[in-house]
C-alpha cells in the first residue's frame, strides 16, 4: 500500500507536468501509466514522432525544390529503416528523460492501468504483473484520448490505418487516401506525400482545417494541391471493402476507386472510460468529457481531471498548463485555468498557426473587429527564402486597439505564434507591437508590419488608412 498526497492517472504531456509538479512544491506524489516512461500519446505516438517525420520530410521537399536555386540532389534515396529508427530514438531519447526526470523528484512512477476502487482508493494493475493499492488524498485524471472511428470507417484489415499505426511507416503505399483533412490527415498525409505516395484528402465538409480563418487556409490549400493527388471537399466515403489489390473506397460524389493503404483521421474522443469511476461522484457531457471547472475539479472533491479527457482543444500544451493549473489548486494557490489564448499549430508546408480570437469566430459572434494583414510576399526574409506564400494577420478590437486575435500561415508560424500568444496574454494594443523592434531580416517582422499595416504605415506595404 502506497500512500500519496497527489495521485496521476495517465503519464502524458498533461499528466506528466502535473506530477513533476507536485513533486517540486514539496506534495509525495505518484504517476500511474502503462507505457516504460512518462510521455502519453503525445511523445509516443502523436507530437513528437509526427514532427521527426515531417521535419524529414521538409527536408525532401526543400532538396527538391533547390533546382530551382541552381543546387541539384538528384532523386533522393529513402531508407524507410533508417528513417523509422531515427523517429524511434528520438521517441526513446524523450521517454528516456522523463522516466529519468520522474526518478530524480522522487516521484513514484507505476507502471501499469489504474482501477479507481472510491474517491480515495486506487488499485494500478501493474505491467510486470501483480497490483499495487495506493491511498491518495487528490487525484489527477490525465487519461487522454483516443482515435475516434465511425463504424462505417471500421475495417478489420491493416492496411486501413490510424494515425499510430501511419506513423509505423510500414511502407510507402503507391495511393493512400486519408480520410479527414484535419490535423493529423494533413500532417501525416504530407509525409507520406512527400516520401513518395500519390495522397487522396477526403473531408466531408466544405474546406480543409474547420477551425481556421479561411484565409489562411486558402494558402495552405494552394499548396497542398500541389503536393497531394487529390482533394475532395464536401465528400463522404460511404464504404471500405478490402480486396487483394487494395481497399476498395467508395464515396458520395467521386468515382469508386482502390487505394494501396488508408488513413482514418476523423478526430479523437476522450478515453474516460476509467474501471471504477462510476464509484465516484465524477460526471460526463455528452460527448464523454470528464466534467471539471476552471481550476480543474470535478463534481468528486478529491478528484481533477486535466487534459484530452478534460476537454477541447486536444492539445498538448494545454494538458500540461492545465494540469500544473490543478496542482497549484491542490497546493493552496490561488489558481485558475483561464488563457486568453491557447495556440493552434498545423505543421504542414507552410504551416499554419492562430492565436486568441479568429476573424470567422468574431464574425459568428457578430463582435466588431479590424483585421490588419501583412502578405509575406512584401517581407524580405520571406523573399530570400524563396517563400512568399505566407500571410500574417491580426484582429484587433477597434475601439480599444487590443490584439484579439494573431493568425499566421507560412514556414515557422508555428515558432512566430508565439509572440502573438504573449502579446494577447499581456493585453498589447497594436501600438504595442508596432514600437517593438524586430530583427531584420527575419519572419518576425511581419507581425510588427502587419500593426504598421493597422495604422496604413507599413514600410513595405502601401495602404493608406481610409
Ligand atoms: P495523453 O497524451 O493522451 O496521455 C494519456 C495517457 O494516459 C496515455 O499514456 C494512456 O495510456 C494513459 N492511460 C489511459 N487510461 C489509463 C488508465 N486507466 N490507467 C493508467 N493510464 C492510463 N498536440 C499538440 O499540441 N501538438 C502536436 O504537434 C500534436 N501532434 C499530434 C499528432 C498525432 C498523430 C496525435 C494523435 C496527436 C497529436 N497531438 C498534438 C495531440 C496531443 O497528443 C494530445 O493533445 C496530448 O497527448 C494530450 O495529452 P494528455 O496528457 O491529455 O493525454
Ligand atoms: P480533426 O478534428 O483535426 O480533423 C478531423 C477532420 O475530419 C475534420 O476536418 C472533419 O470535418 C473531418 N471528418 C470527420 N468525419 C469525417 C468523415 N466521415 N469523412 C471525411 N471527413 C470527416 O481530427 P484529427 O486530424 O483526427 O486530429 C485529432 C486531434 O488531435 C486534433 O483535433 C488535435 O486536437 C490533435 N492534433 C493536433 C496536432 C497539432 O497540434 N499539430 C496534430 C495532430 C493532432
Amino acid at each position: 500500500m502506497i500512500d500519496v498526497q497527489v495521485l496521476v492517472i495517465g503519464a502524458g504531456p498533461g499528466g506528466y507536468a502535473a506530477a513533476f509538479l507536485a513533486a517540486d512544491l514539496g506534495l509525495k506524489t505518484a504517476l500511474v501509466d502503462p507505457e516504460v516512461n512518462p510521455g502519453g500519446v503525445c511523445v509516443y505516438r502523436g507530437c513528437i514522432p509526427s514532427k521527426a517525420l515531417l521535419h524529414v520530410a521538409n527536408l525532401l521537399r526543400e532538396a527538391r525544390h533547390a533546382d530551382a536555386w541552381g543546387v541539384s540532389f538528384g532523386e533522393p534515396k529513402i531508407d524507410l529503416g533508417k528513417l523509422r529508427a531515427f523517429k524511434d530514438a528520438v521517441v526513446k531519447r524523450l521517454t528516456g528523460g522523463t522516466g529519468l526526470l520522474a526518478k530524480s523528484r522522487k516521484v513514484q512512477y507505476l507502471q501499469g492501468r489504474a482501477e479507481l476502487v472510491d474517491a480515495h482508493t486506487l488499485t494500478a494493475k501493474l505491467v510486470s504483473g501483480g497490483e499495487e493499492t495506493v491511498r491518495f488524498e487528490h487525484a489527477i485524471i490525465a487519461t487522454g484520448s483516443v482515435p475516434a472511428i465511425p463504424a462505417s470507417l471500421r475495417v478489420a484489415d491493416p492496411r486501413v490505418m490510424d494515425s499510430t499505426s501511419a506513423l509505423e511507416l510500414p511502407d510507402v503505399p503507391k495511393s493512400l487516401l486519408v480520410v479527414g483533412g484535419g490535423y493529423i490527415g494533413l500532417e501525416l498525409g504530407s509525409v507520406y506525400a512527400a516520401l513518395g505516395s500519390a495522397v487522396s484528402v477526403v473531408e466531408m465538409t466544405d474546406g480543409l482545417l474547420p477551425g481556421a480563418d479561411r484565409d489562411l487556409v486558402d494558402i495552405l490549400a494552394k499548396s497542398i494541391g500541389k503536393s497531394m493527388a487529390n482533394v475532395w471537399l464536401k465528400t463522404s466515403v460511404t464504404k471500405m471493402t478490402p480486396e487483394s489489390s487494395g481497399i476498395r473506397v467508395t464515396f458520395d460524389r467521386q468515382p469508386e476507386q482502390v487505394f494501396d493503404r488508408v488513413l482514418v483521421s476523423v478526430g479523437r474522443r476522450p478515453s474516460a472510460s476509467v474501471p471504477g469511476l462510476d464509484r465516484t461522484r465524477v460526471t460526463l457531457d455528452e460527448r464523454g468529457f470528464i466534467v471539471h471547472d476552471e481550476q480543474m475539479r470535478t463534481a468528486e472533491p478529491s478528484i481533477f481531471a486535466i487534459g484530452d479527457v478534460a476537454g477541447e482543444p486536444m492539445l498538448a500544451h494545454k494538458a500540461s498548463h492545465e494540469g500544473r493549473t490543478a496542482v497549484e489548486v491542490i497546493a493552496g494557490h490561488k489558481a485558475a485555468f483561464e488563457p486568453a489564448a491557447i495556440p493552434a499549430v498545423v505543421f504542414t508546408d507552410p504551416e499554419l498557426a492562430w492565436a486568441g480570437l479568429t476573424e470567422a469566430q468574431a464574425q459568428k459572434a457578430g463582435r466588431q473587429v479590424t483585421v490588419a494583414k501583412f502578405p509575406w510576399a512584401a517581407s524580405g526574409r520571406a523573399l530570400t527564402l524563396d517563400r512568399t506564400d505566407g500571410l500574417t494577420k491580426l484582429v484587433v478590437d477597434p475601439s480599444t486597439d487590443r490584439i484579439l486575435g494573431v493568425g499566421l500561415v507560412g514556414p515557422n508560424a508555428g515558432e512566430l505564434i508565439a509572440e502573438g500568444v504573449l502579446a494577447i496574454e499581456m493585453g498589447a494594443n497594436v501600438t504595442d507591437l508596432k514600437l517593438t523592434i524586430h530583427p531584420h531580416p527575419t519572419l518576425t517582422e511581419t507581425l510588427m508590419e502587419s500593426a504598421e499595416v493597422f495604422f496604413g504605415q507599413s514600410t513595405h506595404v502601401y495602404k493608406p488608412k481610409r
